[in-house]
């Protein structure tokens, strides 16, 4: 069965926890999503870094920590990051095509619809969709404001079967593991309750915008829509390809409604 499929990159995937842009390891993500893809399943990338490739192709000039500093990284990043996924998808034979959101794609019903029919039109021409935040031009109030959420309104959009979030950590916990030893790893969540978010509640990585409260919101927004969800750590070997085989990798959200229910709603 051929599946669509929407892959999240947090920032600390893509830089292995440094300041710049882990190509080896976006090479290895594209491998990934390539093989899965050319089985005939639908592919979506959902990618964090610009602001991270911005300092990193300006050199880390020291600049005021403030909004317009942060856009104007994204401006020249995302150009940065999307040059980078056309080089690794190009090695696998495969076309990419940036989207870039804000929250009034999704929430304004005549730009969703328009953002769905160019989402579909990439797919139906077998090219990978490559979305983000539109970081250089969306302000507090029209953000989203983190890539978890974004790739669950995403897969929304998309009418996606799968939702993979990966991150720096293998998954949600019933405590924080580094500060805790013995935490364990949640392999399944039925509910997305009050106590598994306060058990989520401290643990936010240093790159990204997201920690795992942002992951859990994401997971409820996808799982309602009929997408079934997985939060896996980007360092695990053959992850996407495990996970979308059904394989017990992460922690795994299972769909609350068939998409076809879904879709009818
Ligand atoms: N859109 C942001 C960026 O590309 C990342 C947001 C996030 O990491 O959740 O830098």
């Amino acid at each position: 069965m051929t599946r669509r499929i929407v892959v999240k990159l947090g920032t600390s995937v893509l830089t292995g926890g440094t300041a710049t842009l882990d190509r080896a390891r976006m090479v290895e993500l594209a491998r990934q999503c390539a093989a899965l893809f050319h089985q005939g399943n639908d592919i979506i990338l959902c990618t964090s870094g610009a602001i991270l490739a911005g300092r990193e192709r300006l050199g880390a000039p020291k600049l005021p920590d403030t909004v317009t500093t942060k856009q104007m990284l994204a401006a020249v990043g995302q150009s940065r990051l999307m040059l980078e996924w056309e080089r690794f998808f190009e090695i696998y034979g495969i076309h990419v095509g940036q989207i870039l959101l804000t929250r009034a794609d999704v929430e304004d019903r005549r730009r969703f619809l328009n953002a769905q029919d160019t989402l579909r039109a990439l797919l139906e021409q077998r090219i990978v969709p490559v979305i983000n935040e539109n970081d250089a031009v969306a302000t507090a109030e029209i953000k989203v404001g983190d890539n978890d959420n974004l790739s669950a309104l995403v897969a929304v959009l998309a009418e996606a079967d799968l939702l993979i979030l990966l991150t720096d950590q293998p998954g949600l916990f019933t405590a924080d593991p580094r500060r805790n030893s013995d935490a364990q790893l949640i392999p399944e969540v039925e509910s997305i309750d009050k106590t598994l978010r306060e058990m989520a509640g401290g643990s936010v990585s240093g790159l990204g915008v997201g920690g795992m409260v942002t992951k859990l919101q994401a997971a409820d927004v996808a799982r309602r829509a009929g997408v079934d969800v997985v939060i896996a750590s980007g360092h695990a070997p053959d992850v996407i390809s495990r996970i979308s085989h059904g394989e017990s990798v992460g922690t795994r959200f299972p769909a609350l409604e068939t998409p076809l229910e879904s879709r009818k709603r």
